[in-house]
């Protein structure tokens, strides 16, 4: 493999690899070289089956990332499994959808606690183990509607935002130490996160229209642009939320 791409013999997190987009980038990481810690509030098996058929190693934690509570157990089984964390993919959350006029602060709170204050901490666990290193990649997962209010989904909103804000945040402070810290913004993809917005006629159709690509997005879409942020192919890259949308941001 192209060495400027190759993953061989690092060791990358990735949050929510059960299924969609997280399932997809753990995928892609191991494909490139990585070994795998898959980490979700129900076991990754399928996800671990695929990666374990390519010969990379894997571990399987189950956690409920709505809390900081696990991270510290996650790093300490990590680092005796396999000694060093050198990407972390910030991928596990939730979404909410309630007209903002009867929101409620279980919603607000929750989709928060997850998307965003969980996602900061485990930049700082690992960012501590890294900087012993002077080296290491991580990738919050972000969304378009870092940049737009979307319909229905105030706290899932705010919380994306957040996300792409400490991302450049944290840029500014890590880069001295070696570490990258980048963000990908998906499009419209097609996972559970999305399914009602898929099963609604209406919607449907004027998301659809609207992506120039023609069609939802895909965990498989992810893979390349997850390897290119965990590589040394994007080492000059810090700070950034790179949009992968088939085109929407550019209607
Ligand atoms: P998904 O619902 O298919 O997957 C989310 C994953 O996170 C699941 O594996 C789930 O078990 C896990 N998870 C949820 N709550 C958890 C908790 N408390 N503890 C541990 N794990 C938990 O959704 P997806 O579309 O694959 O979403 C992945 C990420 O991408 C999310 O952060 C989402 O906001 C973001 N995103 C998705 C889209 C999209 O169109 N699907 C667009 C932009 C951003």
């Amino acid at each position: 493999m192209n060495t400027l791409f190759d993953l061989s013999g690092k060791t990358a997190i990735v949050t929510g690899g059960s299924t969609g987009l997280g399932a997809g980038m753990a995928v892609g990481l191991a494909e490139a070289g990585a070994d795998i810690v898959l980490v979700d509030r129900t076991g990754c098996s399928e996800t671990a089956k695929q990666i374990e058929s390519m010969g990379r190693k894997t571990i399987n934690i189950v956690a409920d990332l709505s809390t900081i509570t696990p991270i510290d157990m996650i790093m300490q089984r990590t680092l005796q499994e396999f000694g060093k964390v050198d990407i972390l993919v910030n991928n596990a959350g939730i979404i909410r959808r309630t007209p903002a006029i009867d929101f409620s602060e279980k919603d607000w709170d929750e989709v928060m606690a997850i998307n965003s204050k969980t996602v900061f901490f485990f930049c700082q666990a690992v960012g501590r183990d890294m900087m012993k290193r002077k080296y290491g990649k991580i990738i919050n997962i972000s969304s378009l509607l870092a940049f737009q209010g979307g319909i229905l989904v105030p706290s899932y909103a705010a919380s994306k935002a957040a996300v792409a804000q400490m991302t450049k945040a944290l840029a500014n402070e890590w880069a001295p130490h070696g570490i990258t810290i980048n963000a990908i913004a998906p499009g419209y993809m097609a996972t559970n996160n999305t399914k009602p917005l898929r099963d609604d006629p209406v919607r449907s159709k004027s998301i659809l229209d609207r992506i120039p690509a023609g069609r939802w997005g895909l965990p498989d879409d992810l893979k390349g642009v997850a390897v290119f942020l965990a590589s040394h192919a994007s080492d000059y890259v810090n700070g950034h939320v790179l949009v992968v949308d088939g085109g929407w941001m550019a209607r």
